[in-house]
């Protein structure tokens, strides 16, 4: 039987039933093995976890690849166990979309389209490779062996526009700030304040940065520092923010200010936040500040601590810091201040002595450019911030960019048999986000790529849906693409 774009929603179906968190890919793995045993066609696995399987063929032909992890995030009403239950999903005005949960179209069903393109006709040789742990920190793409594909073309199936082509993505890092907690007393005649911003539309730090979206943290920060000013300010707690790739939705702060100046600070807060209404309202209508009074503890953090992470993350840099000058439209360099977290790590040692803890107060931003050496001097500025700010940064999580190719025979070939089907050319695009392509291009510096997929919305939330429609016209794409080999021509 040829498949159609009806099988690849029936494997996508079958996909979702087994759960497959960052990290916990081995269910996944063994339903992949099963298909290849299913349909003798040839399959292994690499110590990293990532599955290859190979469709023999007479001629050189295209590796379909897509990632087997997925983004688990609910509704704060939805009981869901990622690691046990099954997607439970619905289809609404020709889009599909899960009951509470991410749907795991990213990148399930990129790997619904791979495996049933290994069902078809192809006279090529065919290879499907799905790797481990994209979502977390690429580890599956990282840890490739070069030689272990073969195709000479790569189609990398983790995209979200039906209309259009990836053919670059800019590298990125992470520049971390830990401060070392210290608390002492609170002075006598101290009130305490909670203050807490919530309900901003934050976004992705690579395709959201460029809009015109406001960061919990930037804005918390700044009347702090603004209020500090004016009198003393003694910091209790503060926090922000979530995933290092999210921009900040939320902040709360618990501070101490002198009984004296507890009107005060209410009023500064209502002028402080309709001003903050003002410049954002319109792009962020869900906006909320609120100020509680709280009962205080007999510490805060010192004040000298206080007042560094509060002078730091309100002049820390945040959003776009150069667009591209050879792509319209294309933000070339960023940075995101992405998170404020308590953290705690405790010594345990070895002569068996009590373990020790140490407390510390994390600041997480995440950099991307297109552009090497932009990134790295980037990170450095960040890291000069923070270090100047009383933290001890460090810079993490590197991954390489993936520089565009404007004479890609792939890409051509693409261009023609799309434009073909669907009588208009695709958008031809480099994007700010990362992707698996980066690593590629490091470990197989010829290799051919591509990366494209059917429509997707607000992946990584909930709200993930995937446009139906979409589903059938990447799989005539694939169709078209499977039938000859760019490689040759
Ligand atoms: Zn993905």
């Amino acid at each position: 039987m040829k498949p159609t774009s009806a099988t690849v929603l029936e494997i996508f179906e079958e996909i979702c039933q087994i759960p497959r968190p960052s990290k916990h890919e081995e269910q996944i793995r063994q339903y992949l093995l099963q298909f290849a045993s299913t349909h003798q066609l040839a399959a292994q696995t690499d110590s990293a976890g990532n599955v290859l399987i190979t469709k023999n063929g007479n001629t050189p032909g295209i590796c379909l690849q897509a990632h087997m992890d997925m983004v688990c995030e609910k509704t704060p009403e939805t009981r869901h166990d990622f690691l046990k239950d099954p997607i439970r999903h619905t289809v609404e005005d020709g889009w599909m979309h899960a009951c509470g949960t991410t749907l795991g179209a990213d990148d399930g069903i990129g790997m619904a389209l791979a495996l049933a393109a290994l069902l078809s006709d192809s006279p090529l040789r065919l290879e499907a490779l799905f790797t481990v742990d994209e979502e977390t920190g690429l580890t599956g793409a990282n840890a490739l062996q070069a030689g272990w594909i073969q195709s000479p073309v790569l189609l990398n199936l983790d995209s979200e526009e039906d209309d259009e082509f990836i053919i670059g993505c800019a590298g990125g890092c992470e520049t971390v700030a830990r401060y070392t907690v210290k608390r002492s007393p609170l002075p006598i005649g101290m009130f305490g304040v909670k203050l807490k911003i919530k309900g901003l539309r934050g976004g992705h730090s690579g395709s959201d940065i460029h809009l015109h979206r406001a960061n919990a943290l930037l804005l918390l920060s700044r009347f702090l520092q603004a209020e500090a000013q004016k009198f003393e300010v003694r910091v209790v707690a503060l926090s922000g923010g979530n995933l290092h790739n999210a921009i900040a939705r939320e902040a709360e702060a618990f501070i101490a200010v002198p009984m004296r100046q507890k009107e005060q600070i209410r009023i500064d807060w209502n002028i402080y936040w309709s001003e903050q209404e003002d410049l954002w309202l319109a792009d962020e209508p869900q906006m909320l500040g609120e100020l509680e009074s709280a009962t205080l503890p007999n510490e805060a953090l010192d004040e000298a601590l206080g007042q560094a992470l509060t002078d730091a993350l309100a002049g820390c840099r945040h959003g776009v810091v150069a667009w591209s000058t050879q792509l319209p439209d294309i933000v070339e360099t960023s940075t995101n201040l992405a998170s404020v977290k308590p953290l705690t790590l405790t010594d345990e040692p070895e002569d068996g002595s009590e373990a020790v803890t140490h407390e510390f107060i994390e600041v997480c931003t995440s950099q991307r450019s297109s552009d090497e050496a932009e990134l790295s001097r980037l990170a450095f500025e960040i890291y000069e911030h923070f270090s100047a700010h009383g933290a001890q940064p460090y810079i993490t999580g590197k991954y390489s960019g993936w520089a565009p190719n404007f004479d890609s025979p792939l890409v051509s070939q693409a261009v023609g048999a799309y434009s073909r089907l669907f009588g208009q050319a695709p958008a031809v695009k480099v994007i700010h986000a990362g992707l698996e392509c980066g690593v590629f291009r490091q470990i197989m510096p010829q290799l051919d790529m591509l990366s494209v997929g059917p429509t997707l919305r607000d992946v990584h939330t909930p709200s993930e849906r995937l446009k139906i429609e979409s589903v059938g016209k990447i799989w005539r794409l694939i169709g078209e693409l499977i039938q000859y080999s760019s490689a040759t021509v």
